[in-house]
């Protein structure tokens, strides 16, 4: 779905890329073939593509429009960064802002930025490049980052921080995508609890980042929940134990997945993850001691 309403709240998706990503075993830790299995088909063709037999991915972000504030959810991979150890988000050169154009909106006109985590692919078009500098794309917006993953990733602070694939991956992204905003004062540091504006609120999501936050949005009798990558893909929904081999914190991940699929199914929200593909949101329901999703826009409506 590319727009929906939340009570008030107009929802808007932005997309910036779409496109094959890669094996499922490579992009689950703890994946098994006899778990992927036997739903293969389900996925296939707008979550798993058969012939290259790889997952497909979308960067995307939301624009929640209250009435009164614009507020932007997670801004993709961005354009002309360098990703030496991440080619696939690169030098992209995507028409991003032409699609946020296209849904209404000038990079002008949003008033918030908030980022779930502080990773390559949800930080990318927080700044942009203009005669060679970074500069903060939304130039009226204040930023909303976690405090946990500004701790954890900003390399001057040497005793904390990634290592292994987290630090290969996100390589420069601190230094060309939040650094700037720091330092054009854009910066605010949420916690748990941390209140957006009249409805929604972010929730202390931790273990795929330190920092990792989802949006609780209550509009009318619909709960939405932004949950940025909390679950990459609907296989996580069975297979709440696969955790992205971008998790980390293992444990704690595969925890706090089990915890909001199990919010997400208690108060039948919408789940919005920033990643999935065909309808791009879903909605979860306990079955036995685990979870099935439901995809598929037209059943996504009660
Ligand atoms: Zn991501």
């Amino acid at each position: 779905m590319d727009r929906f309403d939340l009570g008030t709240v107009k929802v808007h998706r932005i997309e910036e890329w779409r496109g094959t990503f890669s094996p499922p075993a490579d992009l689950f830790a703890g994946f098994t073939q006899e778990g992927w299995d036997p739903h293969a088909e389900e996925f296939a063709p707008e979550y798993f593509d058969p012939a290259s037999g790889k997952l497909y991915a979308f960067l995307q972000s939301w624009v929640l429009d209250t009435g009164t504030q614009r507020i932007l959810f997670d801004t993709g991979a961005g354009n002309d960064k360098d990703r030496p150890n991440l080619p696939i988000f690169g030098n992209l050169q995507t028409d991003f802002l032409g699609n946020l154009a296209r849904a209404g909106f000038q990079p002008e006109d949003i008033d918030i930025v908030v980022c779930s985590h502080i990773h390559v692919d949800h930080v990318g078009w927080n700044t942009r490049l203009v005669e060679g500098k970074w500069e903060p794309t939304f130039r009226n917006a204040r930023y909303i980052l976690p405090l946990a993953d500004r701790d954890y990733w900003d390399p001057r602070d040497a005793s904390t921080g990634p290592a292994g694939i987290g630090e290969a991956v996100n390589a420069g992204m601190f230094e060309d995508s939040v650094r700037p905003i720091i330092e054009a004062g854009r910066a605010e540091w949420a916690e748990q609890g941390y209140e957006v504006a009249d409805g929604l609120v972010l929730h202390a999501c931790p273990g795929h980042t330190p920092g990792s936050m989802m949006l609780e949005v209550s509009g009318g009798e619909e709960t939405a929940l932004f949950v940025g990558d909390v679950v990459h893909h609907p296989a996580q929904i069975y297979r709440p134990e696969w955790n992205s081999v971008f998790c980390e914190a293992p444990e704690q991940a595969r925890d706090t997945r089990r915890k909001v699929l199990d919010l997400a199914a208690a108060r039948e929200a919408l789940l919005v993850p920033a990643h999935f593909g065909g309808s791009h949101v879903a909605r979860v329901l306990r079955d036995g001691t685990g979870f099935r999703p439901v995809l598929g826009a037209a059943r996504l409506r009660r």
